[in-house]
């Protein structure tokens, strides 16, 4: 995203190669095995992840991506809080890259705000001012709502996911508030680096150390969701 491409066309060339490849790519294995452990549960899922792979595999109105989706575009000058549908344009950049064997898109070919005429971005924060419209706004009251239904239940499980310390106020930060404020509330973060809680919640919390791939084969696998079997004896062993 930061290369300094010698012109916009080489720009959106290497944009619509990136953009085509996310929108087009097959659901990988850990959402796979997160949808199994779930089946039965009701649940939510809270994403930064802008790539669609949990739109390709829950129901969307069970998903909240709330730092944008590469389905979209939005204006680079603000000109309206509307984002519109991305993917056609997307498809139609690719395969003329494809059909002219270039990684260069015409600059007539180059998106733009059908407003104002002026050049569109993926509607995700990084290219500019991150538009915090309705759509936006839409993501944020799907989570407020669900949180809102399970206030008084008896039992919440948060899972942190592969969540990390880049942003944790969207996802990590709500969470340990949360489980520190509601009684049946208990957190469960899972992460390759870091391995912490803070101390307010330590006893409604475990922290996992380790590649979430690994982590949700092995749950789904306790759970008798698939037929891989695991002894955490022999694992302790290794
Ligand atoms: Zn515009």
């Amino acid at each position: 995203m930061g290369y300094r491409w010698s012109s916009r066309g080489e720009f959106w060339g290497y944009l619509a190669t990136f953009l085509h490849t996310t929108l087009h790519a097959p659901v990988r294995e850990p959402y796979k095995d997160l949808r199994a452990i779930l089946r039965d549960k009701d649940y939510f899922i809270l994403t930064t992840n802008q790539d669609t792979q949990a739109i390709k595999v829950f129901p969307e109105e069970k998903v909240a991506q709330i730092q944008g989706d590469h389905r979209f575009f939005q204006c680079s000058q603000q000109c309206t809080d509307a984002v519109w549908d991305a993917t056609k344009k997307i498809d139609e950049l690719y395969d003329y890259l494809e059909e002219h064997d270039t990684i260069v898109i015409p600059d007539e070919m180059i998106p733009r705000c059908p407003h104002c005429g002026a050049e569109a971005f993926p509607w995700v924060p990084g290219y500019g001012n991150f538009l915090e419209g309705s759509r936006y706004q839409e993501q944020y009251q799907k989570i407020s709502d669900d949180i809102e239904k399970h206030l008084h239940d008896k039992h919440v499980l948060f899972l942190e996911l592969g969540v990390g310390r880049m942003t944790p106020m969207f996802i990590q930060e709500p969470f340990w508030a949360l489980t520190n404020n509601l009684p049946g509330a208990f957190d469960v973060m899972v992460n390759r680096n870091y391995q912490f809680l803070p101390a307010q919640i330590e006893d409604k919390g475990v922290a996992i150390k380790g590649d979430l791939a690994r982590v949700l084969k092995d749950v789904r696998a306790q759970l008798g969701c698939c037929t891989r079997t695991f002894d955490p004896h022999k694992e302790k062993q290794k």
